[in-house]
């Protein structure tokens, strides 16, 4: 095979783009990815990492679930010669809901529990133990995944990237995809800044930039960019060397534990969709870091004695029922693997499984990922949870 040619061509690599390279390189299949920056320059560098299984949608939590398999056993899972690795870190995590949620959220554990996953609803008295330093005279009851924590994107990201390569992936940086070329119906492969590359197959996972090459493929998809920003906050002693990492539905924030005595602050709210993404990511928007100091005083006081470490933002790409876009749509040979809403990271190892076995067999069977299919939005067939949370970002 030349140079310029490939089984299949994956723009970006990001978490998926890699996830799906290294899954497809499992089956022997040697694909090319294709990246306009570096590994990791879009969401998945920016991610807060969350690793949990809490989710409204069975779909969502069982490819959380096939997940977290990875990050617990990383080694045995994909194996490298590099002792890169995806950093996951157990912490316990525990999703707090608004008081009108609970009784949502004690269903939504149960299909968890039926899944398999190890959670609990656990009371005030229990969520004090865990977290003595939490003000929680809001919340009656909550989730508790003991076996949850976070773990570090370009990390995993990487480590994904080596272990296919060592298997005949190839990487391209610095190369921007221009164009789709298509003929009779078929993709063929693309244009790029540094020429032009040959495939019968190629896969969007470019993140935020997504919906332009899906343009470019002549698709005309519900397709958005979304900002987040998040902030580290160095933690008083006070507070100790850890605590859980927490959904806070009711203050409308999350929070983790970060190396070095850090905690990680995101809200739900106040995350601006339709901009550039190639907007400055470097610096948080004005007026976040008020709010969340805000919001994280709120739930632990003694953070009004610890200090702001950093703030900064990222974007990835986001669909009308904030689930991603998976599957083939368009000209023969073209697949999706984008629009993950800000929640892509977590689920990223099931999601390159499932999406291979999808590109090679025409149907995933570890998870069945048909729900996510782009043609359900010209369907009307949103993704709706059997007992639904509030949209989460706004
Ligand atoms: C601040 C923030 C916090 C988050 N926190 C969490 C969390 O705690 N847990 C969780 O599960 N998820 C989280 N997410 C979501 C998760 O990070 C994303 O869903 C996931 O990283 C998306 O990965 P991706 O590979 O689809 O996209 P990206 O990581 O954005 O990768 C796309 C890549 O495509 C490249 N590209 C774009 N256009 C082209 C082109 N024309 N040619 C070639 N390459 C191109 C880009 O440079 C980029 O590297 C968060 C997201 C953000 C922004």
């Amino acid at each position: 095979m030349s140079n310029n040619t490939a089984d299949v061509i994956i723009i970006g690599a990001g978490v998926h783009g890699a996830s799906l390279a290294f899954h497809l390189a499992q089956r022997g299949v040697k694909a090319l990815i294709l990246e306009k920056k570096f590994v990791a320059a879009g969401a998945t560098g920016r991610s807060s990492g969350l690793v949990r299984m809490h989710y409204d949608v069975k779909q969502d939590s069982e490819l959380a679930w096939v997940s977290y398999n990875y990050f617990r056993n990383w080694k045995d899972m994909v194996s490298t010669s590099t002792a890169l690795s995806a950093g996951f870190k157990r912490t316990g995590f525990l999703q707090f809901v608004a008081r009108d949620d609970v009784e949502k959220m004690s269903a939504n554990v149960k299909m968890h529990q039926e899944i398999g996953i190890p959670v609990t609803l656990v009371k005030a008295d229990d969520v004090k133990r865990l977290a003595p330093t939490f003000v929680i005279d809001d919340i009656q009851l909550a989730a508790f995944e003991s076996e949850s924590g976070y773990a570090d994107p370009t990390g995993t990201t990487n480590a994904f990237i080596n272990a296919a390569k060592e298997k005949g992936t190839r990487l391209i940086q610095d190369c921007a995809v221009t164009g789709i070329i298509v003929s009779g119906g078929k993709v063929k492969g693309v244009e790029t800044t540094q020429g032009r590359f040959d495939a019968p197959m190629v896969v969007n996972a470019a993140g935020a930039w997504a919906g332009k090459l899906n343009q470019l493929a002549g698709l005309d998809l519900p397709y958005d960019t979304w900002r987040h920003d998040t902030m580290f906050v160095a933690r008083p002693r006070e507070i100790g060397p850890e605590h859980p990492t927490v959904i806070d539905f009711s203050n409308e924030m999350y929070f983790r534990p970060d190396a070095g005595n850090l905690t990680l602050v995101g809200l739900e709210d106040g995350n601006p969709l339709g901009e550039s993404p190639d907007n400055d990511t470097d610096h948080a928007k004005s007026g976040f870091v008020e709010r969340g100091i805000d919001r994280i005083c709120k739930r632990i006081p003694l953070m009004e004695n610890g200090g702001l470490h950093s703030a900064h933002g990222g974007y990835d790409g986001i669909t009308p029922d904030q689930h991603p876009m998976l599957g083939a749509i368009g000209p023969d040979g073209f697949f999706l693997d984008c629009g993950h809403s800000g929640t892509g990271f977590k689920i990223s190892p099931a999601v390159g499984l499932c999406m291979s076995e999808l590109i090679l067999d025409g149907k995933s069977k570890t998870v069945d990922i048909s729900i996510y299919r782009p043609q359900r939005f010209a369907e009307n067939k949103l993704i709706v949870g059997e007992h639904p949370y509030s949209s989460i970002w706004r």
